[in-house]
Order: structure tokens, then C-alpha cells, then sequence
């Protein structure tokens, strides 16, 4: 038997070997078939044809369908034509709320000099406009940006007068906390078309727990149900952090989401900045963090299977990249990472930062991922030595455990996360909880995929539609 190995990668999951080509292109076979492809002895006639006519083998040296090959590959990677999309304005650290995993070092809601200036303001509007994106994505953020609603609008008029010349696709999204959406602040998001992203982590003896706040989740159902009566239902949308008594309670948490009528839920585990980083043992929320993601995705199958909408976003992303052609435009699930590429941060402070992580490092003294002031230009910033430095690990093809991991089509890179978890851009693999993270939950999936495919694909397929 003569044929040519092209690039894949393959791994075990169950009983299954498990090969990835550079696409994300899935295949699965019994144990021992990784042996019979490279010893050129594969048995199964279906099996030799599937890996031809999915380019894992070549009959010839080049592939006549290379270049469809190669548009496949550039489709996945289409993010990178887009430029910087997403831009995040840091309005202010002023927060009404209290949450004890709060990841952005809030300050008490009338603590002065945590605002972002106007001028500030404006250099960075001029900055997203320099990204060539026709589609602009301005999100706001806080602490509660809502709190500063004059800056707020600020931005979104500038934005929209610049670009009566420009004639970008503009997006605004606020992300708040909805216990401030007084009919200021919602007459602006109807009159701009504003999304509202909020957050609401599971009941009310749960959520008002994590907010340190007893009345909180009152305010923010009634802030949610204000939001919907004047945007539509569909421009409202929560998130929820997993906070370490969040782990007691995944069918509690889905079911809030279901019984307040969303029909999505983005399973989401805490990150290792703020007063998160208070969290004593985060081997241990991590292994935890995998078992109530598994439990909560079940119960969301189960709803599912009675007829009702519910999404789970996380799964339906790694979805997207293992049964599309498309990529996902998710910055945190991304190769090269989101940092720059994909998104920029103007901080409160008059600086420019790589990620919200990066700006959540810098109240901690770490200055890492500083780009640097506003009043630069964007081309010294965005093409900063700094970047460039960034540039030689931010891709997952090209890092050591990440370039021969079957996962890596499905998976990112985050040298914001290696930086601050362990003490360096690199990282390491084998002791990585962000990896081992991914790796649980993408191999949970791609399971779900393979040993369960008649019961779960008519759910999956109208998640990635
Ligand atoms: S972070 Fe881990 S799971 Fe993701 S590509 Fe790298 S080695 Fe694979």
C-alpha cells in the first residue's frame, strides 16, 4: 500500500483513536489504527477512502484538491482578514455591586478618579476606527458602566459621527450588571440599538451570595425585564461565573436561565484575576469546575430532549470548529490568540491593554500587557516591540504540547493566562489548568459527538445553526 501522510494529529478518547487534520476535520476508528496508517497497513477499505478523501493520506505526493485544501485552511483562519473587531471600552472600576470573584478589581460606585477621562474617550474612538474591520464591535465595560451613562453616550455619538465618512458595521454592547438601567441609560441603548450583556449567576440565594448583596437579584430580574420590554428579548442576553459555591448547584443554575426565559447559557468557570485570585486552590475549582460542566451540559441535553431551547455556548462553539467550515470569531478559543488580533482595550486609565485580562493584571501592579498611552499613535501601539514580542507565542500550531495536540484545531492560545498562572509567556502544557480545562471539555464534546451521535446531532445541529 503507497500513499503519502499528510498533516494530522491524533489522540485517545474512550475506546476511540481520535485523528484531526489541520482544518479541524474529525475522524474516529478502533485502537491500532494510528499504527496500520503510518505502517501503510490500514485494513478497512471505508476507512482508507475516508482518510484520502479527507486529506489525512495522498495517493500522490501533492493532493490534485490541495488548493481547496488551502482555501479550507484560510477559511478557518478568515478572523485575521477581519483586523481587531472587537473593542473594549473601560468606562470606569465604579461598581454598585460587591461580587466576591469579581476579576476587575471594582472600586465602591462613588470612589472618584476611576472614570475614564472624555479625551480618553475620544483618542480611543479614533483608535478603533484606525482597525480596518468593516465590522466594528464597541463593547463597554466597567466595573458598572452604566454608572457613567454621559461618557457612555460620548462614545457612541463620536463613534457614530466618525463614521458617517467611514461606513463601518457598527455593534454596541453594554455589559452590565442591570441594576442600573435607569431610562437614561435605556433611551440610549433603543436609540443606538444597543445589546445588553448582563450577568446573573443562578437563583437568588445564589446569586445575591456571589454579588455580596442581598436584594441584587431582585434588581437585576427587574432590570433584565425592563431591558426586554424596551430592546426586544432578543438583544438581552446573561452570563454566568462559576463561583466555588456555584460548583454545588449546576441543575439550579440552568434552570434559573430556563425559568427567566433565556435559551442559552454560557457555562463559564472563574478566571485567576481580581479577587478571584483569592481562591485558594485552583487545581481543585478546576477539576470541580469540569465535573459541574458536565452535569449542567447534561441537564441542558435533557431540556433539550423536552422540546425547549437551550444553548449551551461554550459547546456550541467547539461545535462550530469541529462540524463547520467556518471559524468562530471567539476570542478566548483562538490560534493566533485574540490578544490585538481579534481585540483591543481602552482603559479607564488612558491606556491601551491587549485583553481584558491584561487590564485586570495592571490593578495588580503587573504591567505586562500594557501596550501603552492613547495618545500614541495606533501604529506604535498595535505594532509595538512589545507585540512583536507576543507575536512568537500566541500561536498554538507553533508552542510546545499545543503544536502536536489533536485538540489544537479546536482549542487557543493564551499567553495573558501562562503569564499569570505561570510566570511566564510560554507556558507549560502538562501543568496548564487552562489546558487542562480545554482539553477535559473539548474531548467531553467530541465524545458526545462519536458515542452518541444518533441522540445528540439533532440537538447539536440546531445549536451551530
Ligand atoms: S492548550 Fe492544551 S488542549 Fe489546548 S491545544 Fe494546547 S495542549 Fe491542546
Amino acid at each position: 500500500m503507497k500513499y503519502y501522510l499528510l498533516p494530522f494529529k491524533f489522540t485517545r478518547i474512550g475506546d476511540h483513536e481520535v485523528f484531526v487534520n489541520e482544518v479541524g476535520d474529525m475522524l474516529h476508528a478502533p485502537i491500532g489504527t494510528a499504527e496500520q496508517i503510518v505502517n501503510r497497513t490500514i485494513e478497512d477499505p471505508e476507512l482508507y477512502k475516508s482518510l484520502v478523501a479527507n486529506f489525512f493520506i495522498s495517493e500522490i505526493r501533492i493532493p490534485a484538491l490541495l488548493d481547496v485544501y488551502a482555501e479550507r485552511l484560510a477559511e478557518k483562519k478568515r478572523f485575521l482578514d477581519d483586523y481587531t473587531a472587537l473593542h473594549i471600552f473601560v468606562l470606569t472600576l465604579r461598581c454598585n455591586q460587591n461580587c466576591i470573584y469579581c476579576q476587575a478589581s471594582s472600586r465602591d460606585e462613588h470612589c472618584a478618579a476611576s472614570s475614564m477621562s472624555r479625551e480618553n474617550m475620544r483618542l480611543a474612538v479614533q483608535h478603533m476606527f484606525k482597525s480596518r474591520s468593516q465590522y466594528l464591535t464597541m463593547e463597554f465595560q466597567g466595573g458598572e458602566p452604566s454608572l457613567e451613562h454621559d461618557l457612555f453616550l460620548y462614545g457612541i455619538e463620536l463613534a457614530e459621527e466618525i463614521n458617517q465618512t467611514e461606513h463601518r458595521h457598527l455593534t454596541y454592547v453594554l455589559c452590565t450588571n442591570s441594576i442600573n438601567l435607569t431610562d437614561e441609560v435605556m433611551a440610549t441603548c433603543k436609540q443606538y440599538n444597543v445589546l445588553i450583556s448582563t450577568s446573573l449567576d443562578g437563583p437568588s440565594w445564589l446569586h445575591n451570595q456571589n454579588r455580596g448583596k442581598q436584594d441584587s437579584y431582585e434588581k437585576v430580574v427587574k432590570g433584565i425585564t425592563k431591558a426586554r420590554e424596551i430592546l426586544g428579548a432578543d438583544r438581552v442576553s446573561a452570563l454566568m461565573t462559576a463561583s466555588e459555591l456555584s460548583l454545588n448547584y449546576p441543575i439550579e443554575i440552568v434552570d434559573e436561565y430556563h425559568k427567566l426565559g433565556f435559551t442559552s447559557i454560557f457555562l463559564r468557570a472563574l478566571n485567576p484575576y481580581g479577587k478571584a485570585t483569592d481562591n485558594a486552590d485552583w487545581e481543585a475549582y478546576t477539576n470541580r469546575f469540569i465535573e459541574f460542566y458536565k452535569q449542567a451540559f447534561e441537564h441542558i441535553i435533557e431540556l433539550n430532549k423536552q422540546g425547549h431551547v437551550m444553548i449551551e455556548e461554550y459547546a456550541a462553539i467547539i461545535l462550530r470548529k469541529l462540524l463547520t467550515p467556518w471559524c468562530t470569531g471567539f476570542v478566548d478559543l483562538q490560534s493566533p490568540a485574540g490578544i490585538v488580533n481579534s481585540v483591543l482595550i481602552y482603559n479607564y486609565d488612558g491606556y491601551m491593554y491587549a485583553s481584558d485580562e491584561s487590564r485586570m493584571l495592571a490593578e495588580e501592579n503587573d504591567f505586562t500587557f500594557q501596550i501603552g498611552k492613547l495618545s500614541e499613535s495606533y501604529e506604535n501601539l498595535v505594532y509595538s516591540p512589545k507585540v512583536k514580542e507576543w507575536s512568537k507565542v500566541w500561536n498554538n500550531e507553533a508552542i510546545a504540547g499545543c503544536s502536536d495536540c489533536a485538540l489544537q484545531a479546536y482549542c487557543g492560545a493564551d499567553p495573558v493566562r501562562n503569564h499569570s498562572t505561570q510566570g511566564d509567556l510560554y507556558g507549560f502544557r502538562p501543568t496548564s489548568l487552562f489546558c487542562k480545562k480545554n482539553k477535559a471539555i473539548i474531548e467531553y464534546i467530541i465524545s458526545c459527538v462519536i458515542d452518541r451521535y444518533d441522540e445528540l446531532m439533532p440537538i447539536f445541529r440546531n445549536w451551530i445553526r
